[in-house]
């Protein structure tokens, strides 16, 4: 008589679910075919675990279920990490020009590739190449979908099937699987290392110049720094021996910074516009990186050789889309006016904020963040250092302040009560990203713009 005992010989049908009143009211909000896939799904789980059939419990379980499936995957949190352009958390933070005018060209048709002159058929880099070369004093520029990208079309399109020497000190990773040896094979170039991790000297790329040479690159050694006994090629040189030997020289800036940052207090990055100036033909860059726009690819440099990579059908399938157009044209805009960058560039507001501004929004927020934690926890404000991100600088640190957040108590359990604590922030509606350290969360406060919206939701889950 077993199979009378079995529960799952009670179980209604999904077809019966679906006419249930509470079942189909759900229907009227969200529509049918998410709402018998879901059906079916809590159906089979309850099939599976043999569990006795629970109307309320089900529908319960329906209704939770369409809520997390239909709640967006990627979404907006606050980046307290203390890293300013953090890769992981979507990097720079865009300003509401670029927003504006995302929106504007999302909405409809666009002259994306429509020259409203002529009527004819237009080029997209058309509405980025003049303010780039305005900004840069550069001949010619092309945008392309990231950097990792910009560095492939330079190499493809100059180098494919030749040899590239670079120094042994810059074949780095640059996080995710971006490594210059495995870049130089998808672009179907040769590597042609030289000189040694620490030390490169002209010789060692003059040596290594041959027949074979398609160009001459150097990379950005961004998210490390070799100290000490080190040597490498000025670009000046680099750039002299290039066009004695009558190859192209292209180097890849990393984060490149199109104003020079020592002006708000920050160290200087090396910029595009130096590197044309000591004679580099192509220079590649992030837009989200430093620049602090959207996430794109920029190269700019010699006419001709910009010419030759448009006409790389690789271009075709690394170009922008018309969003990140409309977003760059207008974080390009911004730069037309320095003078007023540092309070309309999101990124460069955050890296420019001084530690006094940022400890006084620590003291405001002390009390909210200690009562929401709990007496469980420990709660103070402190100094501490952060990072400008994406690479810039990795070993120069910004003087922040943070909420510093410590288990109370015996240190036994004190490890899991933090991962607990961080698993909240993530939790809330608007998730916090701290950083786990020193048996503590750290809440560093220089990237927190909307402290109502912080404030309300912390407030809200006591
Ligand atoms: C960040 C970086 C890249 C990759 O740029 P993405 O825009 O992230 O694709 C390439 N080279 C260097 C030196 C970098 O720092």
């Amino acid at each position: 008589m077993e199979h009378i005992t079995d529960p799952r010989r009670t179980l209604p049908s999904v077809d019966q679910l679906l006419r249930w009143p509470v079942i189909s009211a759900f229907s009227v909000q969200h529509g049918k075919t998410l709402l018998k896939e879901i059906v079916a799904e809590q159906l089979s789980h309850l099939r599976a675990e043999a569990v006795a059939f629970d109307a309320d419990a089900f529908c319960e379980s329906v209704q939770a279920r369409l809520t997390a499936v239909l709640s967006p995957s990627l979404r907006q949190v606050f980046n307290l990490t203390g890293t300013v352009l953090h890769t992981n958390l979507g990097r720079a933070p865009l300003p509401e020009e670029a927003i504006e005018a995302m929106a504007a060209v999302a909405r409809g048709a666009s002259n994306l590739e429509f020259d409203l002159h002529t009527g004819r058929r237009g080029d997209r880099d058309a509405h980025l190449e003049s303010w780039l070369c305005r900004l840069t004093g550069a001949e010619a520029a092309t945008v392309v979908n990231n950097n990792a990208a910009a560095v492939l079309l330079m190499l493809n399109t100059l180098a494919k099937g030749k040899e590239v020497p670079v120094s042994r000190g810059e074949l780095v990773e640059i996080g995710g699987a971006f490594r210059m040896p495995d870049v130089m094979q998808r672009a179907q170039c040769r590597l042609r290392e030289v000189g040694t991790t620490n030390r490169t000297h002209l010789a060692d790329y003059a040596d290594a110049i041959g027949q074979r040479t398609g160009i001459l690159m150097t990379v950005h050694t961004s998210n490390y720094k070799v100290v000490g006994f080190t040597a490498s090629v000025p670009e000046q040189r680099l750039a002299h021996l290039a066009q004695e030997h009558g190859i192209p020289y292209a180097v890849d800036l990393g984060s490149g910074s199109l104003v020079d940052l020592s002006r708000w207090g920050l160290p200087a990055e090396p910029t595009p516009m130096a590197s044309l100036g000591n004679g580099v033909d192509l220079v590649s860059f992030s837009g989200d990186k430093l620049l602090g726009g959207p996430q794109c690819g920029i190269i700019i440099g010699r006419r001709d050789l910009i010419d030759r990579l448009k006409k790389n059908p690789l271009k075709r399938a690394l170009r922008c889309d018309k969003l990140t157009i409309a977003a760059l044209e207008a974080v390009l805009r911004l730069y037309a006016d320095p003078d007023r960058l540092a309070e309309r560039l999101p990124s460069l507001r955050a890296l420019s904020r001084s530690q006094t501004d940022v400890a006084a929004q620590c003291a405001r927020l002390l009390d909210i963040v200690a009562t929401w934690a709990g007496s469980d926890y420990s709660v103070s404000s402190e100094p501490v250092m952060g990072q400008i991100g994406s690479g810039a600088l990795p070993i120069e640190h910004l003087h922040s302040q943070a909420l510093i957040v410590r288990p109370v108590g015996p240190s036994k359990g004190s490890g899991s009560r933090l991962t607990a604590l961080a698993a909240r922030l993530r939790a809330l509606p608007v998730p916090v990203i701290g950083r786990v350290q020193d048996a503590s969360v750290i809440l560093d406060c220089r990237c927190l713009e909307d402290e109502a919206t912080f404030c309300k939701q912390l407030r809200a889950e006591r």
